[in-house]
């Protein structure tokens, strides 16, 4: 509809992966991000293309959203007369109700030659404006900070053409509802109109993949607006106190050289100085408690019920990253308090997590726990386990581990597992049968695995209509409390 260009590196992953396993679609940006518009009029000889498309009249415009449509379907494999249908009533909502459609039109009618230009001006508080040029293919960069941008972006979300952020929205205090002189940042801003709230419907999370795009859009825009700030803050930052700029001064370094470099400060996520203090964090723990006595992966379920009792019709976990990135973040958080507060695993001296992203977009952390009493070898059945549980005796932990924690199967039994490369499993599965865990000075302990024959459970696992047999060797690593 609208020019959808996004300037920068961008990379939309829809990939099927080499064995045939479908990933779900993801939005990723890297680099500078730029909205462009473009002319309202095409160049002579050319034809209408996005926005050009409004300005159409009669049959030629209804051929070009006829060409659009048929190009779209095949692309996507869809019926194409229920997609025309779609179209001509979306583009009958925007006509109807689009207020920066009807600007552009209405502006459009008034021109006396081609040679003029629009001049939107998006924000009252400052005079700067959108220039939307009749024919000059040149295409326009929208401010991010300017009112008009959402809108302009993204007109199925913002179908009314109606106002976004802009850097000038105050506070409110949230008692007397007065005015404050402080500014909404566009963090604050986005958060709010993201959340879920009872009985309101909210567009946006309606959306699925378009609203992924959207608030990786939106957070590029979050980020550009943090890199401002400390660009024209350096000085409060106290920038000639960091130590290299120090280190250049004192070997008689000539200071013009050194140049305009903004120094990211450790509490801007991700920057060299946020990543080297967790570095020194983790360091000193190592130096001072010697190696952790516990590994734990944490990952995320999409089946979890608090996930999906929050979804809408129509949508999957893949849909509402807002609800995954929130349920996980609450689980987590309690797991760490159930494990350093109640003691489940002795009294706690440190512990330290990372949380990172699969290639599915689902988040997992891994935590690392130091006790004040280091596990001994005879007490590593008791807290770690490579075993299906007995159902007889814990029905729950048997229902999860079944469920959640048993690797493939795959070697001969599925050869399409996608653990698979050249006829092997990367994951080393099946292991061996194992009747005492071992535990070596350095690397890792190989744990017990009991046969049927030495007491160990199994259960029988439906694979492509073929009930397969799965024992111990196939488990992976758990925690037992
Ligand atoms: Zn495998």
């Amino acid at each position: 509809m609208f020019p959808n260009d996004i300037g920068g590196a961008t990379v939309i992953v829809n990939n099927i992966a080499a064995n045939g396993q479908q990933f779900n679609s993801t939005f990723k940006i890297k680099g500078q991000v730029y909205h462009k518009v473009g002319s309202l009029l095409p160049m002579p000889n050319e034809s209408h293309k996005f926005l050009q498309i409004y300005f159409m009249r009669g049959e030629n415009s209804e051929r070009a959203l006829a060409n659009r449509v048929d190009a779209r379907c095949d692309y996507h494999n869809l019926n194409s007369a229920f997609a025309s249908r779609i179209v001509s009533e979306l583009d009958a909502l925007l006509n109807e109700q689009n207020e920066l459609l009807k600007l552009f039109k209405s502006q459009m009618t008034k021109l006396q030659s081609d040679n003029h230009a629009i001049v939107i001006n998006p924000d009252r508080h400052q005079l700067e404006s959108i220039y939307v040029d009749s024919t000059h293919l040149l295409l326009t960069t929208l401010l991010e900070s300017w009112l008009a941008t959402d809108a302009l972006q993204y007109p199925l979300i913002f179908w009314k053409g109606q106002d976004r952020y802009c850097v000038n929205i105050k506070q409110r205090n949230p008692v007397t509802g007065a005015e404050t002189n402080k500014n909404v940042s566009s963090k604050d801003f986005y958060s709010y109109h993201l959340m879920i709230r009872r009985g309101r419907d909210n567009i946006i999370l309606r959306c699925r993949e378009l609203r992924q795009q959207f608030i990786v859009d939106m957070y590029v825009k979050i980020e550009s607006e943090r890199l401002r700030y400390l660009r024209y803050n350096q000085q409060k930052l106290r920038t000639e106190e960091y130590i290299h700029l120090r280190d250049a001064v004192a070997n008689n370094a000539d200071t013009a050289e050194i140049g305009n470099s903004v120094i990211l400060p450790s509490s801007y996520v991700g920057s060299p100085r946020h990543m080297q203090e967790y570095i020194q964090d983790a360091m000193t723990f190592v130096r001072e408690y010697g190696r952790p006595c516990l590994f734990i992966t944490f990952t995320c379920n999409p089946k979890w019920k608090e996930i999906t009792s929050l979804l809408l019709p129509g949508q999957n976990a893949m849909h509402r990253h807002d609800i995954t990135a929130r349920v996980f973040k609450q689980k987590l958080k309690s797991l760490i308090n159930f494990t350093t507060k109640l003691h489940v695993f002795g009294f706690t001296r440190c512990w330290m997590y990372s949380v990172e992203w699969q290639k599915r977009g689902l988040p997992h952390a891994f935590i690392l726990i130091w006790l004040v009493d280091k596990i001994r070898a005879e007490n590593v059945d008791s807290l770690i386990s490579a075993e299906i549980p007995d159902p007889s005796t814990d029905q729950l932990l048997f229902d999860i581990v079944t469920a959640s924690m048993i690797h493939g199967p795959c070697r001969n039994l599925n050869r399409s597992s996608p653990c698979m490369v050249d006829g092997k499993c990367t994951k080393r599965f099946p292991k061996d049968f194992t009747n005492d865990t071992v535990t070596h000075v350095d690397g890792y302990p190989i744990y017990r695995r009991r046969s049927t024959e030495n007491g160990g459970q199994t259960f029988i696992k439906t694979i492509s209509y073929a009930d397969i047999d799965i024992d111990n060797r196939w488990v992976n690593t758990h925690i037992q409390c």
